[in-house]
């Protein structure tokens, strides 16, 4: 479902992603794993068009994210709304959540549906209690933001995600601003939603998580993919001294 080829960023002159190319098929669930500054956030935002690409292109399912083809080879640059709608398909979880802190639970998970789907709001607040369930906070759904847990917040942001039915999830370093004992209950929803047969693309520094929920992992190093494998060809058999130098400060 997702294309990238030959993608390129660069911030005033500094050149952050040189040449990605990565497929995440329908189903799958791709790992993203590196050290600081390589690039794995950038890359995220610009599948999401939250930034603009210096070059290359990005597929969601038959969408040129950011752009239009037209005849030939023309390709033209969407306004932020039309980006907007391409947008909807694909969910973005945060790592610090990002969600409404004047609004319940129910209200953050039904705004999307109510508001972008056009959804009754009896049919809004069925599918949000209905995800609610998923995540297993079911029982919270008329708290603040403010009232649960950092991992309870994160559950929520997941629900919130899932709402617009999107065709590929992203997420970035989604437990990394969670105290270690809320981690689990995060990464838990996130393996039965990849056991579940969601497609997902996770920046994560949980390498259990991803040895166990990956199909994929995908090490970047300096603005390119040095490596990507099996979790068990990258966490076991590495080519990259590079990646086992990472892996081997990470555990
Ligand atoms: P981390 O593990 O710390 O989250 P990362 O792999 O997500 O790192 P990015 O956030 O993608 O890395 O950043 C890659 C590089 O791009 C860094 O050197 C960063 O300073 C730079 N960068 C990111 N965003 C911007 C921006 N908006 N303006 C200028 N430079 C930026
Ligand atoms: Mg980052």
């Amino acid at each position: 479902i997702l294309r990238i080829s030959g993608l390129r960023k660069q911030f005033s002159g500094v050149e952050v992603l040189k040449g990605i190319d990565l497929e995440v098929h329908v189903g799958e669930t791709v790992a993203i794993l590196g050290s600081s500054g390589s690039g794995k956030s950038t890359l995220l935002r610009c599948v999401n068009c939250l930034e603009v690409a210096s070059g290359g292109s990005i597929w969601v399912g038959d969408e040129l994210m950011g752009y239009r083809q037209e005849s030939g080879d023309t390709v033209r640059r969407l306004t932020e709304s039309q980006i907007a709608v391409q947008r909807r398909n694909v969910g973005m979880v945060f790592q610090n959540f990002n969600l409404f802190p004047h609004w319940t639970v129910l209200q953050n998970i039904a705004d999307g549906p109510r508001s972008i789907l056009k959804l009754s709001k009896a049919d809004a607040i069925e599918r949000s209690m209905a995800l609610l369930t998923r995540v297993g906070l079911a029982d919270r759904a008329t708290a603040y933001p403010r009232q649960l847990s950092g991992g309870q917040q994160q559950r929520v942001a997941i629900a919130r995600a899932l709402a617009l039915e999107p065709g590929l999830l992203l997420f970035d370093e989604p437990t990394s601003a969670l105290d270690p004992e809320n981690v689990s209950e995060v990464t838990d929803v996130m393996a039965a939603l990849a056991a579940g047969g969601a497609t997902m693309l996770v920046v994560t520094h949980e390498l259990g998580f991803a040895r166990a929920a990956a199909d994929r992992v995908v090490f970047m190093d300096g603005g390119v993919i040095l490596e990507q494998g099996s979790p068990a060809e990258v966490f076991d058999h590495s080519q990259q001294p590079r990646t086992r130098e990472f892996l081997r400060k990470s555990l």
